[in-house]
């Protein structure tokens, strides 16, 4: 069985302060049951890591450089993720993918420039609001898991997650039911049983867009829905720990 895991995205939010106070809140209470991780600014990831030592709490990041070094001025690379402590990364997170461009093309590379330095990419996918109207969320998920499998291959999820993320629900407070949330994760583990099934039931898929304290069980409960992507409620200690308890 998959465990649960629930990753805090804090996207380009708080301060060192912040980053303290957060770290050492959740490393005291987070839950042993589940996989916790935290993804905070890259400034912040040294002193998140340093935080974290000999708790069970993960370290990611939010991005990726295609490139593994060289002349990128204001890139991160993977390799120096690892170095940093990071155990995972995000991967075409809507924000990158609508706000910077990213193509499914670009997605594909980051994934597997992740895996190539050792990380664990976390690949979200996700329609946006228009796509969902136009009743196009599937079609878009599959095309964006595509991009992907075409370049890795299926091979690669056995170490990845992927997290849906229906852009229209992010940071709007329009959470999908968990049966809308519940359909989109059942075709995308449909779409990689297609290729490899025990690949597909081993793979953890998370939910993200507007997760709160108060609907995080019943998003949880379903059954291809095995943990939380967290914007805004990361942020709040108190809040994050009862999204992960509920998982
Ligand atoms: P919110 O939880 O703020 O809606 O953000 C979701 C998200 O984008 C996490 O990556």
């Amino acid at each position: 069985s998959r465990r649960p895991l629930v990753a805090g995205n804090w996207k380009m939010n708080g301060s060192a302060a912040l980053a303290a106070s957060l770290s050492q809140a959740v490393r005291a209470a987070a839950p042993a049951q589940v996989e916790v991780l935290l993804c905070p600014p890259f400034p912040y990831l040294a002193q998140v890591q340093a935080a974290l030592v000999g708790s069970g709490v993960q370290l990611g990041a939010q991005d990726l450089a295609v490139a593994q070094d060289g002349a990128f001025t204001g890139e991160v690379s993977g390799a120096m993720l690892r170095d940093v402590g990071c155990g995972y990364v995000l991967v075409g997170h809507s924000e990158r993918r609508t706000l910077y461009g990213e193509t499914d093309a670009v997605v594909a590379e980051k994934f597997a420039a992740a895996q190539a330095q050792g990380l664990r990419p976390i690949l979200c996918v996700g329609e946006t609001l228009d796509e969902h109207e136009a009743g196009e969320a599937e079609a878009v998920v599959r095309r964006q898991l595509d991009a992907v499998l075409n370049k890795v291959g299926i091979a690669a999820f056995a170490d990845a997650v992927v997290a849906y993320e229906p852009v229209w629900a992010i940071g709007t407070g329009l959470t999908a039911t968990p049966a809308q949330a519940q359909t989109l994760h059942a075709v995308i583990r449909a779409h990689l049983a297609d290729q490899d099934a025990s690949v597909a039931a081993a793979v953890r898929l998370l939910y993200g867009g507007s997760v709160k304290a108060d609907n995080a069980a019943s998003l949880l409960a379903e059954k291809d829905i095995d943990g939380g992507l967290i914007g805004g409620a990361s942020l709040d200690a108190d809040s994050f720990l009862a999204i992960c308890q509920a998982a």
